[in-house]
């Protein structure tokens, strides 16, 4: 049953044993899982998730809901894809209301897809909650828009690993191509080899690179730098996974919108950052 003191009035889906619910839990702050997420967490009998779920959502957890830890990350041991899916399987099986907890949101990056789609190759229910994305959301906590009228039409999200770890078999010269603003997940370890790839592809070594870590969370820190200089900068301001890449002039407009520093009373650094000489109008 819904547990609703927690949620407002609403007409809450309720979870029936045997389903599995695939969930996106955001990229950190408990403040940006949604109601339904919330929901969810309130009926589970298992939550079954990743290292990118913080402790302080999983708390919201029903008493006595069973946590399990099926998290995958790079370069350390972890759960096989295949376990993940299977154990699933077997835990809605045995009739329980299973909640599949994933960082951000399950469908970007996230395998939610692989495993939505194993659950119902064995007839499994299935519901997909999404979450925020932290290529998205993980930016505008550090006052970086995705997009902006006056920097770029689209955006690409995409990954520095393929499925083994490794660089990946993306065409990183048409993703140069592709669009004013690019989105790294997964792309700290190889992120020299990217960088450089990009810029054989024509990208400029002085464009703007942000890289934000631990987004969203007490430890956020962002490093502003550029293409040619990101991987050194990155080593030698320790930075590390997790973290979201953004190449591009959106990456200036912190400057402006960096609003966890403006909350603690510093000015702006720059309200043009874009260099446009004018005020930024509305319509
Ligand atoms: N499904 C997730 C992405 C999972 S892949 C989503 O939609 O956000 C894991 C990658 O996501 C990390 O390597 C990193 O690039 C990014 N990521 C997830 N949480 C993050 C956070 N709090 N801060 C920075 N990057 C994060």
């Amino acid at each position: 049953m819904t547990d609703s003191s927690r949620l407002p009035p609403g007409d809450w889906p309720d979870m029936q044993p045997g389903w599995v619910w695939l969930c996106g839990a955001g990229p950190g702050d408990p403040g940006l899982v949604t109601l339904h997420a919330l929901n969810a967490l309130g009926q589970a009998d298992v939550v079954v998730h990743d290292a990118l779920v913080d402790d302080r959502i999983l708390s919201w957890s029903r008493p006595g809901a069973e946590l399990i830890y099926a998290g995958k990350r790079g370069g350390k041991p972890s759960a096989k894809q295949k376990d993940i899916s299977l154990h699933l399987i077997d835990l809605a099986r045995a009739g329980k209301r299973v909640l599949r907890l994933k960082g951000g949101d399950p469908f970007v990056f996230g395998r939610g897809g692989e495993e939505g789609q194993t659950l119902v190759q064995h007839g499994i229910p299935i519901r997909i909650i999404p979450g925020i994305s932290a290529g998205i959301g993980g930016l505008a906590y550090a006052g970086i828009p995705v997009t902006h009228r006056d920097v770029n039409q689209a955006v690409t999200f995409v990954t520095g690993h393929d499925r083994r770890g490794r660089v990946t078999g993306v065409d990183w010269a048409a993703v140069a191509r592709s669009s004013g603003v690019i989105v790294i997940y997964m792309g700290m370890k190889h992120l020299s080899a990217i960088a450089d790839d990009l810029i054989a592809a024509g990208r400029g070594p002085d464009e703007p690179v942000a890289i934000v870590a631990q987004a969203t969370l007490p430890d956020q820190e962002v490093l502003e730098t550029t293409l040619a200089t990101c991987a050194a900068d990155a080593e030698t301001a320790g930075i590390g996974s997790p973290a979201v890449i953004c190449v591009g002039r959106a990456a200036l407009l912190r400057q402006a919108l960096d609003w966890q520093s403006l909350a603690m009373g510093s000015p702006p650094r720059n309200a043009d950052p874009l260099g446009l000489g004018r005020p930024v109008e509305d319509g």
